[in-house]
């Protein structure tokens, strides 16, 4: 295998990758098409895809189904502005999320991406406490741990240390943080762990405009998986406080956590929720943002009679017409089976990494594996390890896992798990990092 071949030299002298240096860059693989849960490299070289492209491509690359509803929609128009104008793609892929999301989501504010989601999540908080004569209540609440996107409003509630808010200083508006949940995803609930975010919302309740939250699987922050009681128990102080409840279901929506939405595992609606990534099934950023007849309502019927928000690329056709055609896909394509599959699977062969002197923790729920290490792995070293071993696995930190796409099969998925325990067996004989 020959690496530098594999990369580019435009690529490493001009283009900047996510979280990267511009001039020492870890290697960018180039990549020449992608089918299936196959990704193929320049050189010919195939990996087994572990990361649906950060949760995204949920029934694999070039899809024919996703494909020509691209092809179809194209024909017709690529993109017209939605001030003043509407069209087909929009409103039947309304009517397909209504169906599909909690029961009290009314009303759909499409966007662009994910953290653009969690910016008009958060504004429609407290244009709604404005609305409701509580302008002072503007700032926010959130758990350690969490991840909802790069852009300011969305770092700002962020893990303060894994999200790095000391580089931004002042920049920064300054959120209130309490402490990740600790107990666990079905294992025991300790009351005790719901205490500092009473405490918080009771101390500064008359300048929170609601609690963001991810449900039940904390992604990018940590990929913890916790108790579904907190959520109860969260969404019971909000109401009892006036604050509103945001799920942010960007990454653990359209089935990865075992249920359609991770909301289900606790049976509690939110206020406003935020979807993305896998929304399109991996073809294109686009994300939406729900909420109530009463959110709506309260922010439409109040000065200035208008939520105040309105992307330039709102509800494009092209971008309606791959997510409905992935949500259609998703509901007829026996996701749950799929996932539940996957599940099993991962519990049975990532299960040996628990035994080894390097690993910390194993843990699963529907289509996420992590094995989270003692000490943090050499990323150059692993995922160059990773792509001899024939397989797409992107670790960070402490946390080596995997999210494959439900289409994937016993096999493939056999030789991700195999490959992952085998590389972090080999992590004592890496060099020593820094
Ligand atoms: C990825 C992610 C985001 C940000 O989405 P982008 O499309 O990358 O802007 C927000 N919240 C969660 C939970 C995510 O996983």
């Amino acid at each position: 295998m020959n690496f530098e071949q594999m990369t580019d030299s435009f690529d490493r002298e001009h283009l900047w990758h996510p979280y990267t240096s511009a001039t020492h860059p870890l290697p960018a693989y180039k990549v020449r098409r992608a089918e299936g849960c196959v990704i193929t490299l320049d050189d010919g070289t195939e990996l087994i895809e572990g990361m649906s492209s950060w949760w995204c491509a949920v029934h694999g690359y070039n899809h024919p189904v996703l494909n020509h509803a691209i092809e179809e929609q194209l024909k017709s128009m690529s993109h017209v502005m939605f001030g003043g104008l509407t069209h087909a793609p929009a409103i039947e892929l309304g009517k397909l999320l209504l169906r599909i999301v909690p029961p009290s989501m009314r009303k759909i504010f499409y966007a662009d991406s994910g953290s653009v989601a969690v910016e008009v999540a958060l504004k429609m908080a407290v244009q709604y406490q404005y609305a409701k004569g509580c302008p002072k209540r503007t700032n926010f609440v959130t758990i350690r741990s969490g991840y909802h996107g790069d852009t300011w409003n969305a770092m700002s509630v962020c893990d303060p240390v894994t999200g790095m808010h000391s580089l931004f200083g002042t920049a920064l508006p300054v959120r209130h943080f309490v402490p990740s949940p600790q107990s666990r995803f079905g294992g025991e609930w300790n009351e005790q762990d719901v205490l500092p975010l009473k405490e918080t919302i009771e101390t500064y309740e008359g300048e929170l405009a609601g609690l963001i939250l991810e449900p039940i699987v904390q992604g990018a922050g940590g990929m913890r998986f916790y108790h579904s009681q907190y959520l109860r128990e969260a969404a019971r102080l909000c109401r009892e406080h006036g604050l509103l409840l945001i799920f942010d279901e960007i990454a653990t929506g359209f089935g990865r956590t075992g249920k359609l939405f991770a909301w289900e595992h606790a049976g509690v609606e939110p206020d406003i929720m935020c979807i993305g990534k896998a929304l399109t099934g991996g073809y294109m950023t686009f994300s939406a943002v729900l909420t109530t007849d009463e959110v709506a309502c309260r922010i439409s019927d109040n000065y200035p009679n208008a939520f105040m928000h309105g992307p330039t690329f709102m509800g494009n056709p092209l971008a309606c017409a791959v997510a409905r055609a992935s949500v259609e896909l998703l509901l007829s394509s026996g996701w749950e089976a799929n996932v539940k599959r996957i599940e099993t699977q991962l519990k049975t062969e990532l299960a040996p990494a628990a035994e080894l002197p390097q690993v910390a923790d194993v843990r699963v729920l529907g289509a996420i594996g992590v094995i989270e290490t003692r000490k943090e792995v050499d990323m150059e070293w692993m995922q160059r390890r990773f792509v001899e071993e024939g397989v797409w696995v992107r670790p960070f930190g402490r946390l080596v896992y995997i999210m494959p796409p439900f289409i994937i099969s016993e096999s493939q998925l056999t030789k991700l798990t195999s490959a992952l325990l085998k590389i972090i067996r080999e992590i004592k004989e890496q060099k020593p990092i820094g």
